[in-house]
């Protein structure tokens, strides 16, 4: 069956509600642990179909936000969203005083009961009001950053517009582009110090009320993270600082070697004089292209993508009308993935389609787990496949590069280096930030230039204000969107290298670790599934600086003169 062909429809909340109060009655009234299973599977049957039309109704919006009928079956997902969630969280509580629990969790593991334990605590009637209140605040940023509106060079850009301006050979152009984007965000700065201070505000006394002491173990329970705390991140940050800090410095100098420049400033952020690598292929060619490669790679791949191709799961080329960014998406009900981007020409359009695509397989190699919550792992899980999926698929890269894979290939390993201190950077900014909820803009300000000191001590704003008095994170949308959500990334790189090590050594028992672990989806949370692919745990000691160690030996190898 084509994409086009699966069948959708508006699930009614009446509809649910009812089936709800029966699915409880029953679940409440169980005599035996069976009669509770049973009542869970057919909650999670209809998880499937709910979700599947939740999000066939979201991608339709996004391959053409022209459609008024795409886009009123989208609001229509969203606005019934929260009562839904409230609708399941009776059946969750109910769950959680089971007399049942130890049959429930032989039978789906601890997992199913963990979640739902984080999700009773980051939720009380109560806070109703002020949740809406953050979602309120939530689209007031979304709307002041999406509604920016940039003059530059005679025409008018928005932020995303602006960015390839920012990653232009000419020197000139990607400072006086820059300049623009920041004189914007200093025109607005009163606006983005207001709406901050009050989501911190208002997400400390969520937290307070909840029982909290402040918002960080409910923004780690938010996240969904049982098993790590503030504690372990912490040690994990310092190991960047240790390890990672230093070789990107010494890649800092690297790169005015391969620039030709005296001294580095933040504007400085291509990777070669002539830009960077290009695809040598056209869209259809890369599409075929990544059919022979994911069939050399392994036989589960293969079949896979053959799927993705075959049932038209993959929305790839820029065109009018088509929302912007690159995603992945699942309809439950049909085991199948979906993988949206906009190619354009660059050398994301690879990376789509192997970070995209290790998401989507990971996805569906988890279409056996047996909810619909294990379908997906948590985000610093998650972002393991697909980044690792880049890795696995190095040896193909010739097929798009041509003579520029090596350089590809440079930048991938500097720029995902490179990325980790940053990445620990927002996340040590954050927790300070919900331990001092009182501090006021200019000393968060103040805090960022010290957090930015320690792990991007190159960093050279040269004379441009804004960034340089500290404000540059107000651009970063997960700190006002998705508290803590960032480290996820540096997390799982960190295991993505670990793949890439292992791969180079004994290919075979890498691909099979990395099967294995798209195969449990979110049967475990992140340090068992670190487990069961046989990695190192970021947080451990050593682990980290064994990573830096692989890494700087492949970049020492590389000679630089000839990129
Ligand atoms: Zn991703």
């Amino acid at each position: 069956m084509k994409y086009s062909d699966f069948p959708y429809k508006r699930i009614s909340v009446d509809s649910q509600k009812e089936l709800m109060a029966g699915w409880l009655t029953r679940f409440e009234k169980a005599e035996s642990a069976d009669e509770q299973i049973s009542v869970l599977k057919e909650v999670d049957e209809a998880n499937r179909e709910y979700s599947s039309y939740q999000a066939i109704a979201s991608l339709n919006f996004n391959r053409n936000i022209n459609d008024e009928a795409a886009k009123a079956e989208k609001e229509y997902y969203d606005t019934i969203g929260p009562e839904m969630q409230e609708i399941h969280n009776k059946l969750d509580k109910a769950v959680d005083v089971s007399t049942f629990k130890d049959e429930l969790r032989a039978m789906w593991g601890d997992t199913f009961l963990k979640m739902i334990e984080m999700d009773l605590k980051t939720f009380d009637p109560k806070i109703m009001d002020m949740l809406r209140k953050e979602t309120e605040l939530r689209n007031e940023y979304t709307q002041l950053v999406g509604g920016a509106q940039i003059e530059f060079d005679g025409k008018t850009y928005n932020l995303a517009g602006l960015g390839p301006f920012h990653k232009n050979a000419d020197r000139h152009v990607r400072k006086t582009s820059y300049e623009a984007r920041f004189d914007w965000f200093e025109e607005n700065a009163d606006q983005f110090d207001e709406l901050y201070d009050k989501l911190v505000k208002l997400r400390h006394k969520i937290a307070v009320t909840l029982g909290y002491e402040n918002f960080i173990e409910l923004g780690y329970l938010r996240m969904s993270r049982s098993d790590y705390g503030a504690k372990e991140v912490a040690n994990f940050r310092k190991q960047i600082v240790e390890h990672v800090v230093p070789i990107v410095t010494k890649l800092r100098q690297q790169k005015k070697e391969i620039l030709g420049l005296d001294h580095l400033y933040f504007y400085d952020g291509i990777n070669f004089k002539e830009g960077d690598p290009k695809p040598k292929v056209t869209s259809d060619e890369l599409v075929a292209g990544a059919q022979k490669m994911y069939h050399e790679l392994s036989p589960e791949t293969g079949e896979f993508f053959d799927i993705m191709v075959n049932e038209e799961l993959m929305d790839l080329v820029n065109r009018d009308g088509k929302m912007v960014g690159g995603f992945c998406t699942a309809f439950p009900k049909y085991n199948r993935p979906y993988i949206f981007s906009n190619f354009n020409g660059t050398d994301h359009d690879i990376t789509v389609l192997t970070h995209e695509a290790g998401h989507a397989f990971q996805c569906y190699s988890s279409r056996k787990q047996p909810l619909t919550s294990y379908l997906w792992p948590t985000m610093e899980s998650a972002e393991i496949h697909s980044m690792s999926m880049e890795f696995f698929t190095w040896p193909w890269m010739e097929t798009f590069f041509k003579e520029e894979t090596e350089r590809f290939k440079y930048k991938h390993i500097a720029g995902s280096l490179s990325f980790l201190p940053y990445g620990a950077c927002v996340d040590h900014f954050q927790h300070w930030v919900y331990e001092n909820p009182e501090a006021t803009p200019i000393e968060r300000k103040e805090k960022w230039l010290e957090f930015e000191a320690l792990y991007l001590p190159d960093r050279d704003y040269d004379d441009i204000e804004f960034p340089k008095s500290g404000g540059i994170w107000q651009g970063q949308l997960h700190i006002y969107q998705m508290p803590f959500y960032y480290i996820d990334y540096t997390l799982a790189q960190t295991c993505a290298f670990q793949f890439w090590i292992k791969s180079e050594d004994n290919r075979e028992k890498a691909w099979e670790d990395y099967y294995r672990l798209c195969q449990a989806g979110g049967s475990l949370p992140f340090t068992g599934l670190v487990e069961l692919a046989g990695l190192k745990l970021p947080f451990d000691d050593g682990c980290l600086e064994s990573v830096v160690q692989k890494v700087t030996k492949w970049l020492d190898d590389v000679d630089v003169s000839s990129l």
